[in-house]
């Protein structure tokens, strides 16, 4: 093809832009931030590695990358997780990820090892990457539209329309010129990839241009994050990675908190805190010390009350795990993907956003390598995505169906799924195979078929029946 257009230019974006500089002569992506300056406000999460920009608000947040994200990213730019490690990532070795469950800790098991780095800085470094291939640019503007035209079969994408950012003089909605100001332009492509994240225009896009939006599946979680850094001194050297979940009180008790904390550059650690609804956490440090403080996993407890607070306490608001389902849609033009969290953004509990991402960039080039034509509709390319998005969305789901201020929607299957799960819980504290093959599934190694299969079911009733006797 000649021309590949990729709206947005963060995780998704840029690794889908990798996949299409392999097969496609020229590669534009729109984005809205400063691409060179690295981003313009936020607090110094990322020091001088490239802060935070506005168009990744989750940004500031705990992001640590999975095993099999690793897998992908030096799939698609090799050794970019050495370079990662080398400039100062933290590699965090499944026996110094220490988990805990209701203050339960579970077994360390070797293998499942994260890369844990502020956000911006592992993104500032995928994006030099791919910025660095000859055949891929980058636009600042926002996009703001499909063109569509007409081919023998039907109309189809054949570009993206975007503002121009970047000028105070139109930037500004409120300014006289305002973004209407500003002059609008089209590029002309081959294929369209919208990459533009949760808050993607794609259904009103498709809508106004005479086709069915994708059925949005929803699921009004209401999660506050909050993080902060903190100075890394001498204690826990066995510890790089903490995670302490908790499950759901009854409906009227109050909710516990969950908490987790990692090492990263710069001899700090980032510690956050989250909660759901009326337990939202906010942005005062003391009650984020003391939140933490009280959360039943030693080296959370250790760290909230040893280390000194480096800056503020920035907080995260998820209204919702949602994911839009193009498989569903009868008719769907040809010239356009969607990847990332853009197709779907699910509860962060897990990590599995960037992996899940990198999965979809994996899709993408699989749909073309195995012929799939952006002269047609991408089918293939959404059938074979929604692979990788089922596996997030079905872990995430049933822990978010069971707090008790969701309400549903309940897929069928639901209370026996959320029977065995906690089943599964328990036995995970238990047998460290059982555990093994949940981490494989967090993961994004193994299907969560796995976790249901005949083999582990009987592992699951073998463990709780030993710990009963006992
Ligand atoms: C609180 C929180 C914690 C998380 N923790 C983890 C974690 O530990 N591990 C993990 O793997 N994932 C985590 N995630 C998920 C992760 O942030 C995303 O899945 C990941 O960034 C991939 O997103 P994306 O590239 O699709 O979209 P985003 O990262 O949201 O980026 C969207 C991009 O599109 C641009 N854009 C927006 N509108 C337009 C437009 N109109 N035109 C052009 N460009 C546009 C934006 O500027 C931005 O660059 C977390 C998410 C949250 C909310």
């Amino acid at each position: 093809m000649r021309t590949a257009v990729v709206l947005g230019a963060s995780v998704a974006g840029l690794l889908a832009a990798r996949v299409l500089s392999d097969h496609a002569e020229r590669v534009v992506i729109v984005e809205p931030d400063d691409m060179a300056a690295g981003g313009r406000t936020g607090t110094d999460a990322g020091g001088a590695a490239g802060g935070p920009r506005p168009g990744v608000p989750q940004g500031v947040q705990l992001h640590v990358l999975m095993a099999m994200g690793r897998t992908q990213l030096d799939r698609w730019l090799p050794g970019m997780s050495d370079e990662l490690l080398g400039d100062g990532a933290v590699f965090c070795a499944g026996e110094r990820v220490h988990q805990y469950t209701d203050g339960v800790r579970r077994p360390l098991i070797p293998g499942h090892d994260l890369i844990s780095s502020t956000r911006p800085f592992l993104e500032q470094r995928v994006r030099r990457r791919v910025l660095g291939l000859p055949n891929v640019e980058v636009v600042r503007g926002r996009a703001d539209g499909l063109r569509f035209t007409a081919n023998t079969v039907g109309r189809r994408v054949c570009g993206a329309s975007y503002l121009p950012t970047g000028d105070p003089a139109t930037d500004d909605e409120r300014s006289p010129a305002g973004p209407a100001g500003a002059r609008r332009v089209c590029l002309a492509a081959d294929l369209v990839v919208d990459a533009t994240g949760r808050g993607t225009r794609i259904g009103a896009w498709l809508e106004k241009a005479g086709w069915q939006a994708p059925p949005v599946e929803r699921i009004a979680i209401d999660l506050g994050y909050a993080t902060a850094l903190l100075r890394r001194g001498p204690e826990l050297p066995d510890v790089a990675v903490t995670t302490a979940l908790s499950t759901p009180a009854p409906a009227g008790s109050p909710q516990p908190d969950s908490a987790a904390v990692a090492e990263v550059e710069g001899g700090r650690w980032m510690m956050v805190l989250s909660g759901y609804a009326a337990r939202r956490p906010g942005r005062d440090p003391r009650e984020f010390v003391a939140r933490c403080a009280a959360i039943p996993a030693g080296p959370v407890r250790e760290i909230a009350t040893g280390c000194e607070l480096l800056g503020d306490v920035v907080c995260h608001r998820v209204p919702d795990s949602r994911r839009r389902e193009f498989t569903r849609l009868s008719r769907f033009p040809a010239g356009l993907v969607v990847v990332g969290d853009a197709a779907a953004s699910f509860n962060p509990v897990y990590g599995q956003g960037m992996t899940s991402a990198a999965l979809h960039a994996s899709c993408l080039s699989a749909y073309l390598r195995s012929g799939g034509r952006v002269d047609e509709p991408a089918r293939d390319f959404f059938v074979r995505q929604r692979v990788v998005v089922d596996a997030a969305w079905q872990l995430s789901a049933v822990g978010d169906l069971a707090q008790p201020h969701v309400d549903g929607p309940y897929p069928a299957g639901f209370r026996a799924a959320q029977w065995y799960s906690a089943r599964l819980g328990r036995a995970c504290a238990l047998d460290p195979e059982v555990y093994r093959r949940f981490l494989d599934v967090v993961n994004m190694r193994e299907r969560p078929g796995l976790l249901s299969r005949p083999g582990t079911a009987l592992r699951v009733a073998r463990a709780l029946l030993a710990a009963n006797r006992g």
